[in-house]
This record gives structure tokens, C-alpha cells and sequence, in this order.
């Protein structure tokens, strides 16, 4: 596909999205203020190419865009105050050439089992059918029928950790724009769905077997007829029919881009026993036994309660299991649970002032899973401020008036302890700990450099590990990994 030379008037694409990835069994909800709100041209700061010579031949008109890092179902009245405002600016535009939908693919809202596909369908009832529509999904969101229906141009990143996250955005806005300026009208575009959903931390790309399958995008795209060739891994932490993994593709030979859908999504679907956890996983009880003469630092992932995909940030597993185990609580091994969010205690802390030891009950106040709120009495080690985590403090856990080897950090805000600097600027040293435990999933390069040993803690939580425990309700049956017999299972191929 090339760029035709401009015409006078440059095509006029539109661009709003709402862009959260909500898990369904966290119970806390997502509010307007944990968004990041942009308008009008202050979204071009998301694209930074738009001064590239195929974006200029575009007039865009950016509407509204509302970001927020993973958390809980979006409230009901919020979404729809905000898609009443992309669709209102939308009628304000008039006849619109295209319209570009930037989102992450697996939001929640109260009420809805398929929020992209009622948002998508909204705006299409006021563009109408024959504007193209282009949107950049994260792989870890969902492709229902209302939003294949909707777009004509679906596509993902193809890497986890998402480091092509920005090149996503710019390759589904450029194939937009491009294919705007040809002139040659809608592509044709099929959509596989593979009754697999898996967490992340099985299908890291960095790794087999999300690695060899998604090498193979290079190759289905090399192929004449072929515009893009995308594959979701879906989310699994939300109980929506929606929730599973997806092939599709875009092109102008309707058959070559059936045919390599298919083979493409029958080779994920024979895959579907090979995905593996990134690293070795335990319970917490279990990797604490295995710490004991791990190398240090050692690195635990409290994985149930990841804030990085929507957990509540609060659960208190990690921190009882610790609490019970002696070579920390003897001061003879130290450690660090970074973090909990508790507002509530952040706030005692600083009552209390730098240096008092006081009681507290941290933790559990909104994911109330077991063991929820756990006493301690502890020393006001630092109060500090951070740019996520708001006021923050760190709590140097004492027993029977002497110290012992555990400190706790309780934040405002949910926070993840990521990277390095997060910790520095409480003036603690992770690299100087025997044990660290971070809610987290598969670790950020900053932790990853500075562990000498990490296991993956299977914690319970909102975004479990262990999918089967979180009584997925509404997903479609059979689903790998819910159901042994799926042999019978047959792909099915929707064209669009
Ligand atoms: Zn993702």
C-alpha cells in the first residue's frame, strides 16, 4: 500500500479513546480522578509523529482521551459523561474520513460485559458506517464481535513487556492514514477467537511460547494481500464472554487472509499446554521456605495483588506469612514489603512523627481477602512523598519492643515499587536486603537487575495467578485452562 499524493483537502480523522485494563474481581472501583485526562490538541503529545510526512497529509482532530493505570471496574456515570463527550464532539465535526479509537482493550464498566464494543458502537451510530476506523489495543485486551464490527483496522502490541507500545500506536495510526489516503475503501479483516486465556506471566514474549508465536507476524505480513496481522492473548482477570484470545487480520485478499488467520490461530491453539510462568512460582509460604538460603538479594513477587494489572494494592498475604516467619521477625534476616496502600496508616504515621513507634492496622481496608487489616506495632522510619504514591511512610516492624528484620511501606495512593529510585527516595536499599517483596508480576529491569534469586509468589488476590480459584462465572466454555476436554473444540472464522 503506498501514500497517493495528498488531495486538496486532507482527509479529516477523528481520535478519542478511554484507555484502563479493570480487573472484575478487585473490589475497589476506578474513579475519574485515577484518570489522565487530555483534549483537543493536547493529545498530540501522545503521538509523536505526527510531524512525519503521512501524518501531515491527515487533518486529525483529536476529541478526548481518559488514561489510567490498571484497576478496578470504571464506574458507570463516569464512562458515560465521558462517551456523551466524544460523541457530542464527534457531531460537532461533522462528515468525518476516519476516526482512530485509542485504547487498551480491557476496560470494565459497572454494568457493562463489553465497554470497547458499547463505546465503539455508540460512536459509529453517530459517524456512520463508512468512515474508516483504526484502533492500537494492548495484547492483553479483548476483541469482542461489537468491536470487530466496528473497526476496520484492528491491531495490538506484540510484545510483553509492552516495549513496542508506542510503535503499536504509530503503525495502527500510520496503516490509518495510509490506507485514508489510497482511497481503496474498507480492507477486508477476519477475526479467530482461541478459547485460551492465560495471565501474563505465561506469556511473556520474551520467552516460549508467546515468543515463536508471535515471531511469526513478520512472516504473515511479508505475504501480498496482507495489511496487518495482530494476536491478542486477551485478559484474564475480568469475567466477560469477551475474555479470551483472538487472531486477526486485515488485507485486501479476503481469502489468503482467511486462510492464514486460520493456520496461524490453529498453531497458538496446539500450543495451548506449552505456556509457562517467567519464573519459578510458589506459594508465599513456600518461597519463604526457599528463601532461607536463596541468594540475596531475593526477590518474591507478590503476584495476586499486582497494581500493574488492576490488584487493589492492599492484600495482606505476603505481609502474615512474613510476620510469622522467625528468621525475619529475630531481626536475623531482613526484609521489606513494598507496599501497601493505606492511607489510613500513612496518615497515623505522620501524627505520629518521624521516630515514634506506635500500633497500627495496615492493609486489607479495601481487598479484605485473608488474612485483611493486620496489627503491628513499628517505628516511624521515614515519611516521604512520592509522585504516584502520594505521602508515603516506612514502618520498621518492632516485636516485644525490639526490633526486628521487617519493614513495611504504606502509601496514599497505589504505588508500584518498580524501580530502584522509588525505594532510594525513602532512603532504603533493596540491594542491601536479604529478602524483597514487591506486588508485582514479572519484574520491571531495575528489580530484575538487582535480584540474585526471584520467585513468583501465586498470592491470592484480583489479579490471581491461579485463574481457576477466581470462579470465572461468564467466560465461554469450553476455555483453556477451566476445561480438560476441549479436544472437540473447532476454530471458527468471522468476516467482517
Ligand atoms: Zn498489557
Amino acid at each position: 500500500m503506498s501514500a497517493l499524493l495528498p488531495p486538496p483537502t486532507r482527509p479529516r480523522i477523528a481520535i478519542a479513546g478511554i484507555h484502563i485494563e479493570s480487573s472484575t474481581f478487585s473490589p475497589q472501583l476506578a474513579v475519574a480522578e485515577d484518570f489522565e485526562i487530555t483534549r483537543g490538541d493536547e493529545l498530540f503529545s501522545r503521538y509523536s509523529w505526527i510531524d512525519e510526512t503521512w501524518s501531515q497529509a491527515i487533518e486529525w482532530l483529536p476529541i478526548f482521551h481518559a488514561r489510567a493505570l490498571p484497576g478496578g471496574v470504571l464506574e458507570r456515570e463516569t464512562y458515560e459523561t465521558w462517551k456523551s463527550e466524544i460523541l457530542e464532539g464527534l457531531r460537532a465535526l461533522g462528515k468525518l474520513d476516519g476516526f482512530f479509537f485509542d485504547i487498551h482493550g480491557a476496560m470494565s464498566v459497572v454494568g457493562l460485559d463489553d465497554a470497547e464494543g458499547d463505546l465503539i458502537t455508540g460512536i459509529r451510530s453517530v459517524i456512520g458506517t463508512e468512515p474508516l476506523v483504526g484502533t492500537s489495543m494492548d495484547l492483553h485486551g479483548n476483541v469482542s464481535h461489537e468491536l470487530f464490527e466496528g473497526c476496520d483496522l484492528l491491531t495490538c502490541y506484540r510484545m510483553a513487556p509492552h516495549e513496542d507500545a508506542l510503535e503499536s500506536r504509530r503503525r495502527a495510526m500510520r496503516t490509518l492514514a495510509l490506507r485514508t489516503l489510497s482511497g481503496l475503501g474498507k480492507p477486508a479483516k477476519v477475526l479467530v477467537h482461541i478459547p485460551i486465556l492465560l495471565p501474563g506471566e505465561m506469556t511473556s514474549t520474551r520467552i516460549e511460547t508467546a515468543k515463536r508465536l508471535y515471531a511469526r507476524i513478520p512472516q504473515l505480513e511479508a505475504q501480498p494481500g496482507v495489511i496487518d496481522a495482530a494476536f491478542w492473548i486477551g485478559f484474564a482477570w475480568a469475567d466477560q464472554p469477551r475474555c479470551k484470545a483472538a487472531v486477526v487480520l486485515t488485507g485486501d485478499d479476503a481469502d489468503v487472509i482467511e486462510r492464514l488467520a486460520m493456520s496461524w490461530a490453529k498453531e497458538i491453539w496446539e500450543a495451548r499446554d506449552e505456556f509457562e510462568f517467567v519464573a519459578p512460582v510458589d506459594t508465599m509460604s513456600g518461597c519463604l521456605e526457599w528463601a532461607r538460603t536463596a541468594h540475596r538479594p531475593t526477590l518474591i513477587s507478590d503476584t495476586g495483588d499486582n497494581p500493574g494489572a488492576g490488584g487493589a494494592n492492599d492484600t495482606t498475604c505476603a505481609l502474615g506469612e512474613l510476620l510469622d516467619f522467625e528468621p525475619v521477625m529475630s531481626g536475623d534476616l531482613t526484609a521489606i514489603v513494598a507496599s501497601l496502600h493505606d492511607a489510613e496508616s500513612v496518615r497515623a504515621a505522620i501524627d505520629a512523627g518521624t521516630g515514634a513507634v506506635a500500633d497500627f492496622v495496615v492493609g486489607g481496608k479495601i481487598d479484605r481477602r485473608d488474612p485483611g487489616p493486620l496489627p503491628i506495632t513499628a517505628r516511624v522510619q521515614h515519611i516521604g512523598t512520592d509522585p504516584l504514591g502520594g505521602s508515603t511512610a516506612v514502618l520498621k516492624v518492632l516485636r516485644d519492643g525490639h526490633d526486628t528484620g521487617l519493614t513495611v511501606i504504606v502509601t496514599e495512593r497505589r504505588k508500584q515499587y518498580s524501580d530502584l529510585e522509588s525505594f532510594t527516595r525513602l532512603e532504603l536499599d533493596p540491594t542491601a536486603t536479604d529478602i524483597v517483596v514487591v506486588k508485582i508480576g514479572y519484574l520491571e529491569p531495575d528489580l530484575y537487575e538487582l535480584q540474585r534469586d526471584w520467585k513468583m509468589a501465586l498470592t491470592p488476590g484480583g489479579v490471581d495467578q491461579d485463574l481457576i480459584r477466581l470462579g470465572h462465572m461468564k467466560i465461554d466454555r469450553p476455555m483453556v485452562p477451566f476445561d480438560e476436554n476441549v479436544d472437540s473444540v473447532q476454530l471458527r472464522v468471522i468476516t467482517g
